[in-house]
């Protein structure tokens, strides 16, 4: 008896690793359609889109005119993009369909529509679907919170994810309780604004990792970016624990206090260098955000942020350069700052982190417990505890397998290892 073939649905995740667990949700919530990795195979392509930067927007809409170009399959347009630019795409019916954050776990009845849906949901909902799988990778995201109730003057976050609130301690433990089950070591708390988890349910960060390390089968907690005035002493005493990762991601965005001023920022620097010595003299590895180039950084702000970013025991950076986004309180901002002068200033502090980082690596006497994760041409490539990567020559098969190494070839780029 032939069972009849399920259509086909194809996801197409841009922006963060909270939308990647957000793909991974609606995945898990699909019943009578089946997931293809090919978009040549799809009924339905679902863009779990961002809108971060204009930018991002761009990449939506040009991906949209792509498979409309290549297929007749539907096109189902979500995320965050859906809140900021959903409406214009419907009406001019660029895609079939369009829903909000909130009805991504209907995403099954909104395919079985036959005509045009769209359904923004509201921002105040909160995801309760357990992932049991995550399809293709070899650590976990584990989304925690939802929403953002800083006020960046950059940022449109907010406004698309809605107010912070926490996903439920209980459904978090369970999802890693299944994953741990089905053979994940690593788990990576993720959010909008990870930080902020537990401050609207009484229930603290540090506790959440506490009872996360309890759990059978949990090697390694790594956590997304946290804000420094979200660092506190409970968290601290948390530092040597064996199973969290020795690196931690701290959102800085800038280290010239009038700039952070502009940006509305609440944090400032002095506070922040003597955060970062707290955490790195326990031997952290550390990395932040910066954006450089955002409307009233003059040459002498500049001058001083690198001056402060000397100062800072950095070993990571994901450096940005501004990039206007509509309907925010910089995008009105008078003096801007030539794309190429915040080009040559993001490369110019992605060098000096560069070299920190080198630093760090020859300085660093501890044996490396890596997770492989993937393979290229005979080369695995995997992250350490301090989330630097190891390249490692090997004739068997590492992929997914945790090792412990040291004495290894340290180059300016990468470690590496011949096994
Ligand atoms: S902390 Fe600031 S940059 Fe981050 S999501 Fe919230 S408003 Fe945006």
């Amino acid at each position: 008896m032939s069972t009849q073939r399920k259509p086909g649905v194809f996801f197409k995740t841009f922006g963060c690793r909270t939308n990647q667990f957000d793909t991974q949700v609606m995945m898990a919530n699909l019943r009578d359609f089946a997931v293809v990795h090919d978009e040549s195979e799809a009924d339905f392509v679902v863009i779990n889109s961002c809108t971060v930067t204009n930018a991002a927007d761009s990449s939506a809409r040009n991906y949209i005119n792509q498979v409309k170009k290549k297929s007749d399959a539907k096109i189902v347009f979500a995320g965050c993009g859906a809140i900021s630019k959903g409406k214009e795409l419907f009406e001019q019916n660029r895609v079939f369909s369009v829903f909000g954050h909130s009805q991504k776990q209907n995403l099954n009845a909104i395919l079985k529509q036959s005509s045009p849906t769209f359904d923004l949901g509201d921002l105040k909902q909160i995801d309760d679907t357990v992932v049991e799988d995550f399809i293709g990778k070899s650590r976990a995201f584990i989304k925690i919170q939802e929403g953002c109730d800083f006020e960046c003057s950059y940022c449109i976050i907010p406004s698309v994810r809605g107010a912070a609130r926490s996903h439920k301690p209980q459904t978090i433990l369970r999802q890693i309780e299944k994953l741990a089950r089905n053979g994940y070591g690593e788990f990576i708390l993720t959010g909008t604004n990870v930080g902020s988890f537990g401050k609207d349910i009484d229930y603290p960060l540090s506790l959440l990792l506490q009872n996360i390390s309890r759990i059978k089968g949990v090697k390694r907690v790594r956590l997304g970016s946290l804000e420094p005035s979200q660092i506190d002493d409970a968290f601290m005493e948390l530092l040597d624990e064996p199973w969290m990762a020795k690196h931690l991601h701290i959102a800085l965005q800038h280290t010239s206090d009038e700039m952070l001023r502009i940006m509305r920022r609440r944090n400032r620097f002095e506070k922040d260098l003597a955060l970062f010595e707290r955490i790195a003299d326990r031997g952290y590895a550390l990395g932040t955000d910066f954006i450089a180039g955002h409307p009233g950084e003059s040459e002498k702000l500049w001058q001083e942020a690198m001056q402060n970013a000397q100062m800072l025991p950095l070993t990571h950076i994901h450096c940005f350069t501004y990039s206007k986004r509509d309907n925010t309180a910089s995008a009105a901002m008078k003096e801007e700052v030539r794309g190429d002068v915040a080009k040559a200033r993001r490369a110019e502090l992605v060098e000096l982190i560069k070299a920190k980082n080198y630093d760090f690596r020859k300085r660093c006497t501890t044996p490396l417990q890596v997770l492989v994760e993937s393979e290229k041409e005979g080369i695995f490539t995997g992250y350490d505890q301090y989330f630097n990567p190891l390249k490692i020559r090997s004739n068997k098969d590492l992929k997914h397998c945790w090792i412990e190494v040291d004495d290894v070839q340290r180059e300016k780029n990468a470690n590496f290892k011949t096994l």
